[in-house]
This record gives C-alpha cells, structure tokens and sequence, in this order.
C-alpha cells in the first residue's frame, strides 16, 4: 500500500507527482544552520517541510538536511545562490538523497518514461517458472 499526499488534482489512476525529499547541504556555513534560514534558501525547490535533528542541534557542521516537498515534473536547479547583504555570497549545491522516478506515461512512481512496462513492454523481464511447475505429476509414474 502507498500514502499519498491528497490534492485537489487527485486522481484514483495517477500517483501524485508531488513527493517529499531530503536535500543535503553540504558545507553550509555555521551561521545558516537555522530552521527559518535553511527553508529560505531551498525554497527553490519546492516547500520546505523540516530539517532533521542533527542539523537543529548543529552537531553535524559538515552538513545540513532538509526535507522538502517536490514535483517531480518541475526542473530543479542544482544550486542556489546565498546573498549575504553587503558581504559576497555563494553558491550552496543541493544534493538529493533519493529522487523517486516518476512516469510521465503512465503516472506511477517507481520508473521514468525510459524504464515504462506500459510503453515498452519487451523491456519487462521474463516471469520465472514457478518451482511446483517442474515437479512431474506422481500419479503417472511407475514408483510403487
Ligand atoms: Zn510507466
């Protein structure tokens, strides 16, 4: 069984495109390592939900998490750029820890368009044979 978000667009044949996912920020500097400052700057990806408890407590400097809500539809930069006011900014990457494909065919998640048992059905491999196939049927057989 899989939970989805509800929306308005909800459809009982198409999975929502609409996933949450964790986003690592790698050396972010100290002094963002806020809730309200993180969700600042990865709104361009999407909703910001939460961060987890490592990067709350900042006992993990190397790196920040954030969890956010993503359409997969929509392109996604790579990075974000930082302004710090009158100081330079930078450049804060966004890596995500596990996208989910989705199939823009058949609107399931799981596989793309390139991946699609719907649209290329020789890409699906074969069934294997079920063990209890193989076993000869003991009542023609001349064992006492
Ligand atoms: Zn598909």
């Amino acid at each position: 069984m899989k939970i989805f978000k509800w929306s308005p667009a909800f459809h009982v044949d198409k999975e929502p495109s609409v996933v949450p996912v964790w986003f690592q920020l790698h050396k972010l500097p100290l002094h963002y390592f806020h809730k309200e400052a993180i969700f600042q700057i990865v709104s361009v990806l999407g909703v910001p939900l939460f961060v987890d408890a490592a990067t709350l407590a900042t006992s993990r400097p190397s790196l920040a998490r954030v969890c956010v809500e993503i359409d997969l539809f929509q392109a996604r930069p790579s990075r974000g750029w930082v302004g710090n006011g009158k100081y330079e900014g930078f450049w804060q990457s966004f890596i995500p820890e596990n996208t989910p494909k989705y199939c823009s065919h058949c609107y399931r998640q799981g596989h793309d368009i390139e991946g699609c048992y719907v649209l290329k059905p020789e890409l699906r491999p074969p069934r294997a044979e079920k063990p209890y196939q193989r076993v000869k049927d003991r009542s023609q057989t001349s064992e006492p």
